[in-house]
C-alpha cells in the first residue's frame, strides 16, 4: 500500500499553512468548505490523524470522525436547506481520491439539482 505524505493539501490546511473555510474543529477533525462545490455547501470532515484514507486509517479516528460527520450533515441540510445529503469518500486514484489524506465529503442534494460535472 502507498504510503502517507505531509505535503498534501490538507496536511497543509491542519497545519494552517493555507486557508480554509473552516466551519468546525475539535480534537478529531476539521471541517472545511469545498474550493470546488458539487452542490451548494460541499463541505469535508478532514480528521487531523495522518490516515492516506479509509484504508490505512485506524478504528479509534474512525469511530470518532462519524459522528462528526454525521453533525455536519445535518447542520449543512438546515443551513443550506437542502433536500438530502450525500456522503461520499474514496480511496486512492483509481476509485476518484485526489487529495491523500483521509476526509469525508458532505454534499446537501436539492430536489431537481444535478451534482456539478
Ligand atoms: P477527493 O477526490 O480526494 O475525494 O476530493 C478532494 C476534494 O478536495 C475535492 O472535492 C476538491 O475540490 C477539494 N480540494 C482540493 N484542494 C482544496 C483546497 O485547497 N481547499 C479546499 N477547501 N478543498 C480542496
Amino acid at each position: 500500500m502507498t504510503s502517507y505524505d505531509d505535503g498534501n493539501i490538507f496536511a497543509k490546511i491542519l497545519r494552517g499553512e493555507i486557508p480554509s473555510l473552516k466551519l468546525y474543529e475539535d480534537d478529531t477533525a476539521i471541517a472545511v468548505m469545498d474550493i470546488m462545490p458539487q452542490s451548494k455547501g460541499h463541505c469535508l470532515v478532514i480528521p487531523k490523524a495522518p490516515s492516506r484514507n479509509l484504508l490505512d486509517a485506524d478504528d479509534a479516528t474512525l469511530a470518532a470522525v462519524m459522528p462528526i460527520v454525521a453533525r455536519l450533515a445535518r447542520a449543512v441540510r438546515t443551513a443550506f436547506n437542502a433536500d438530502g445529503v450525500r456522503i461520499a469518500q474514496f480511496n486512492e486514484e483509481s476509485a476518484g481520491q485526489t487529495v491523500f489524506h483521509l476526509h469525508f465529503h458532505v454534499v446537501p442534494a436539492y430536489e431537481g439539482v444535478s451534482l456539478a460535472p
